[in-house]
């Protein structure tokens, strides 16, 4: 589904991502481990083209993401993306917060988009929410409403950068209990995480970045039991 080849990212000098090759298949879990600044956003913002490749390629669905203008506003309403700062509408309802997208950009009727919101908003067990504001909500609830309002738009593809760091430790597990729902229902997901207990449990590959290498990738089993390289080792030592 996802075949990324060669790719590197540079910010002026700094060289951030630095020839990074895979392939996600459909339906995978990828869990994306590394320490902080060797590359992990940037990597994900790459999928979706928030941020432009230097240099190498990437292909959604066969469609090479440096095409044209057109493919890419269509790859990109198939990729939802979760961050770890919630960024819902404030003035909007949990509803409201589910419903614009799919009437803005799908045009969705009303009608369709509300019931839609309604068995999104179910799934992630925030229907009581429907009608009040985020800001009303706790950290957890509004990382659940995140993750419905990016389903609402159908995705093939889910991205999550750190979704979870950003929550008191009581509201981790609620978010992470969607996610795991989500990854059972099928859903390819890549997700940026410090929640090695996750990695472990739900990813079917682990992907481990240090200074913007693809150090190594594998099954999690034996990444986190024998990983191959001294610098993951190290990197667990200090996480685990
Ligand atoms: P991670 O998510 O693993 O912590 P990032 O992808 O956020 O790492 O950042 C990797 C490196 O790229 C860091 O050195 C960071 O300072 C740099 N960087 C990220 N975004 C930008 C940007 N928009 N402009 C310049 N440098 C950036
Ligand atoms: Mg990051």
């Amino acid at each position: 589904m996802i075949d990324v080849q060669n790719l590197s990212k540079k910010f002026g000098d700094n060289l951030v991502l630095n020839d990074i090759t895979t392939t996600i298949q459909k339906g995978e879990v990828v869990a994306i481990i590394g320490p902080s600044g060797s590359g992990k956003s940037t990597f994900l913002r790459c999928l979706n083209l928030l941020e432009t490749p230097s240099s190498g390629s990437i292909e959604i669905n066969g469609k090479n993401l440096t095409a044209s203008k057109k493919d890419i506003h269509k790859i990109r309403q198939q990729i939802g993306m979760v961050f770890q700062h919630f960024h819902l509408f404030p003035h909007m309802t949990v509803k409201e917060n589910l419903m614009y997208a799919p009437m803005k950009a799908k045009g969705v009727k009303k009608y369709d988009a509300e019931e839609k919101a309604r068995q999104l908003l179910d799934r992630v067990g925030l229907a009581q929410k429907a009608a009040a504001y985020p800001n009303s909500l706790s950290g957890g609830q509004k990382q659940r409403v995140a993750i419905a309002r990016a389903l609402a738009m159908e995705p093939e593809l889910m991205l999550f950068d750190e979704p979870t760091s950003a929550l008191d430790p009581e509201m981790v597990k609620e978010v992470l209990e969607v996610m795991k729902d989500l990854a059972k229902s099928g859903m390819t997901m890549v997700v940026v995480t410090h929640e090695m207990g996750f990695a472990r449990e739900v990813a079917d590959r682990v992907l481990f970045l240090d200074h913007g290498i693809l150090v190594e990738e594998g099954e999690p089993e034996s990444f986190f039991k024998n990983p191959a390289s001294a610098r993951a080792r190290d990197f667990l030592d200090k996480v685990l």
